[in-house]
């Protein structure tokens, strides 16, 4: 009865994993919740009170397909402020999230038989959004020796005739390492030599650690520019996910045919939540530093934690709010009657038997690797890792 092309997908994981956390938790379970993918915090007030005088306002109709026109001109003034990056309107599009933005380029960018080049790990999403374009997804192996960057001969032979799109994600979901410039323009020259185009998401770039500094591929020069097309939002950066904005920007013939299929597809993105992104992008920032400054205490006790548990190993990730831990070691023990031999063995070993919800390597590509996100309190992070280390002590190993 269903397409083929709805049959070669699969839900989110990541979400479907959550799902099954919460549902737990509503039968009266004490579950700590590592498997979120979005801030703990709640909306800024000034950004809430936008959003309520823009309803009192009655600013309640269709807006152009792809945002209006003072908040294009916010998402401007922010490429030029943070990224040093300078676009008109036609090169701007507003959507329904950056995962939106990111369906919609697929949609505007690729025809069938196209292929798509994907670091792995990768955000569960890309390789699902290029094969209901049926487009292929092809993968590219990073490694954690490397700190899970690309390597320029991986890359390089990854490129066929074929290639039309690469997808970059800095700072990284899941393994929350951050691009360095060397290897930018190790990519960027890859890119150019092609002709393919990079498809940059870069929603986690205010959640950066250490020092680090973000650099948008785009702003390497402006013919990779020219390639690039770069997505980002407000979800996590203002706590914000639920009111669906995210946006890209890129060349205007691209930026044209996204919007044409959003025009065709959900039209505006809401009114409301609009005139909400305005006052974040526009507003006082200090939100986002407290926040991230949070998140940096969280991450720095959270990696210290898993690192002292024997078995586990977790480089130091420098951005968004996820650490990436090495569980391979624990593979071949077992409890009870319970083999674990991958990341999901693991990941329903913790949700069973010690009521911790994370997500396992497998839905990110890598099944030596769990994924927990520290968008949860210090308090929270604790007894989750309490709870680890205790499972994992009860883990014998077979002979
Ligand atoms: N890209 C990455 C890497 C993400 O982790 C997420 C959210 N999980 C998104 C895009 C989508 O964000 P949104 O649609 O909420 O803007």
């Amino acid at each position: 009865m269903i397409s083929d092309r709805s049959k070669r997908i699969k839900p989110s994981p990541t979400l479907a994993m959550d799902a099954k956390a919460k549902a737990m938790k509503a039968t009266g379970v004490d579950i700590i919740n590592f498997g979120v993918g979005e801030p703990d915090f709640d909306t800024p007030e000034n950004i809430k009170e936008a959003a309520i005088k823009a309803l009192r306002d009655g600013f309640t109709k269709y807006t152009p397909v792809g945002g209006i026109d003072q908040l294009k001109d916010s998402i401007i003034e922010k490429f030029q402020r943070d990224n040093s990056l300078n676009y008109s309107r036609e090169e701007i599009i507003v959507s329904c999230g950056a995962k939106h933005s990111l369906y919609n380029i697929a949609q505007a960018l690729l025809n069938p038989g196209d292929e798509v080049i994907i670091p792995s790990p990768y955000w569960v999403s890309y390789p699902d959004q290029v094969l209901l374009n049926d487009a292929i997804p092809v993968f590219v192996k990073t490694h954690e020796s490397d700190s899970f960057m690309v390597k320029q001969e991986t890359l390089n032979s990854a490129v066929t005739k074929k290639t039309k799109a690469l997808i970059l994600n800095s700072p990284s979901n899941p393994t929350g390492l951050t691009y360095d410039k060397r290897t930018l323009e190790i990519i960027a020259d890859i890119v150019l030599k092609h002709n393919i185009f990079v498809i940059s998401d870069e929603i986690y770039e205010k959640l950066i650690y250490d020092g680090f500094k973000h650099i948008s591929i785009a702003s390497l020069d402006n013919e990779i520019k020219a390639k690039t097309i770069v997505v980002n939002g407000l979800s996590k950066s203002y706590a914000m996910t639920g009111w669906r904005i995210g946006y890209a920007a890129g060349p205007k013939e691209i930026i044209k045919a996204m919007t044409n299929i959003q025009s065709q597809s959900t039209s505006n993105p809401t009114s409301i939540a609009q005139k909400a992104a305005v006052e974040a992008l526009k507003g006082p920032q200090d939100f986002v530093t407290s926040m991230r400054n949070e998140f940096d205490r969280r991450r720095r006790l959270l990696i210290s934690e898993l690192n002292s548990i024997p078995g586990i190993s977790c480089l130091s990730p420098t951005g968004a709010f996820y650490a990436f831990p090495n569980v391979s070691k624990l593979y071949g023990r077992s409890a009870n009657d319970r083999q674990i031999s991958s990341s999901s063995d693991l990941a329903l070993y913790f949700l069973e038997e010690a009521n911790v919800a994370l997500v396992p390597g497998e839905a990110f590509g890598d099944d030596s690797y769990i994924r927990l996100s520290y968008a949860t309190s210090i308090e929270d992070i604790k007894k989750g890792i309490n709870r680890i280390r205790e499972a994992v002590g009860k883990l014998r190993r077979r002979d």
